[in-house]
């Protein structure tokens, strides 16, 4: 059974950091405001360091997010065909022991939403580059390098900037939602990825 790393946010779920950042300063930033893929930013340094111990401190930003169109249901029929893993980073650099309490927070959330994923089956890490599997599902392009012989990148603000020329050269290849991974990979293409 071919196994799949999924990445969580902005993957299965997404928008909490936005709404988050927004409350704290009293403003409707959208995601057309935004490039980077650290929606705080756009804050000044001064600022960005206030936001970041406010943030570590009192925020469950799992209390906002929403979820993807179509996530949880496709990942749970991709269970039934495949070694299913969902694999987050959680060390911010910036706050590396802060962070750590986010390791709780995402693994009380996936528990929640994704029932089906055993927990041995939810990886929380440092080091995503080091957990080898067949295919990777991520929006972030710098996490689908290294294992995996089918990376899909799913389609998002922030990594818009890729070109397709930036895919190919990583063998990456973008998918506009869950809708075209269902038909990926439990669907027509299903016999050329194994
Ligand atoms: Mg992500």
């Amino acid at each position: 059974m071919k196994k799949i790393m999924i990445d969580l946010d902005d993957t299965i779920c997404t928008g909490g950091y936005l709404e988050v950042l927004n409350e704290y300063l009293g403003t409707n930033y959208t995601y057309d405001d935004l490039e980077d893929y650290y929606v705080e930013s756009i804050l000044k340094e001064d600022k960005l360091e206030e936001y970041l111990d406010h943030f570590y401190k009192y925020i469950n930003v799992y209390d906002y997010v929403t979820i993807i169109p179509h996530a949880i249901e496709v990942i749970e029929k991709l269970t039934k065909k495949y070694d299913v893993y969902i694999c987050s980073a959680y060390v911010d650099m910036r706050r590396p022991v802060e962070s750590g309490r986010m390791a709780t927070l995402k693994h009380q959330w996936i528990s929640k939403n994704l029932p089906f994923i055993h927990p041995r089956k939810i990886i929380l890490t440092g080091s995503k580059n080091l957990i080898e599997c067949d295919i990777k599902i991520d929006d972030k392009f710098s996490n689908l390098k290294g294992y995996g012989e089918t990376k899909l990148l799913l389609d998002t603000y922030h990594n818009q900037k890729y070109t397709e020329a930036d895919l190919k050269e990583r063998n990456v290849r973008r998918v506009k939602d869950w809708l075209e991974i269902e038909q990926l990979l439990l669907n027509e293409e299903v016999e050329t990825l194994q």
